[in-house]
């Protein structure tokens, strides 16, 4: 199930542009007043609800942060378990992690050992707000499996289509955006 026009329209007029943030050349994707906006936050959590409320899972594994602002209220809908996959030094208990280059240097994600060992084989969806060069993405369904589970698909609000970050991930597991920009 994909987005219908109407649902497209109220989502992409919620998304905030903020041009040369956090530095000059970026047009940062703003998705505070999706959420601060009731009927937008409603009609793209019920769209994801309908959408993977058929795929059996066992799992969402939100992105630090702002996928675990989706990925947690996706959790409680469909009635699974919630796993943030966290950047490095911030989870507790003995961790598994991924190292992944940014423009300069590196950056890590992580996530608990046994986040997803109650359920054997795990399907897992991992969302996060926007990819762009995939890198964090990447990395992150790395960890998923490294953590014994599978990642049955990938979905970003937001999609930059004019870098290669879709494409890339799209060798590792099925990549959903909901909005593409290009
Ligand atoms: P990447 O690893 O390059 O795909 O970057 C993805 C991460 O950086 C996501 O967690 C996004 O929240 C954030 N990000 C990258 N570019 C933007 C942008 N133009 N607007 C908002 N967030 C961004």
């Amino acid at each position: 199930m994909i987005l219908n026009e109407t649902e497209r329209k109220i989502i992409e007029s919620s998304i905030r542009d903020i041009p040369d943030f956090p530095k000059p050349g970026i047009v940062f994707k703003d998705i505070t007043t999706i959420l601060n906006n009731a009927q937008a936050y409603g009609v793209l959590m019920n769209h994801l609800y309908q959408r993977y409320k058929e795929y059996n899972l066992d799992y969402v594994a939100g992105i630090d942060a702002r996928g675990f602002i989706f990925g947690a209220a996706l959790a409680q809908m469909l009635g699974i378990g919630f796993v943030p996959i966290r950047k490095k030094g911030k989870l507790p208990y003995t961790t598994i992690s991924e190292k992944y280059s940014l423009e300069y240097g590196i950056d890590e994600v992580e996530v608990h050992i046994d986040a997803f060992s109650n359920i054997p084989n795990a399907r897992v969806l991992m969302i996060d707000d926007l990819i762009a060069t995939g890198g964090t993405a990447n990395a992150a369904a790395s960890l998923i499996n490294k953590a014994g589970a599978t990642c049955v698909e990938s979905c970003f609000i937001i999609g930059l289509t004019f870098l290669d970050g879709i494409k890339k991930l799209e060798e590792k597991t099925p990549v959903y955006t909901l909005i593409e920009v290009s």
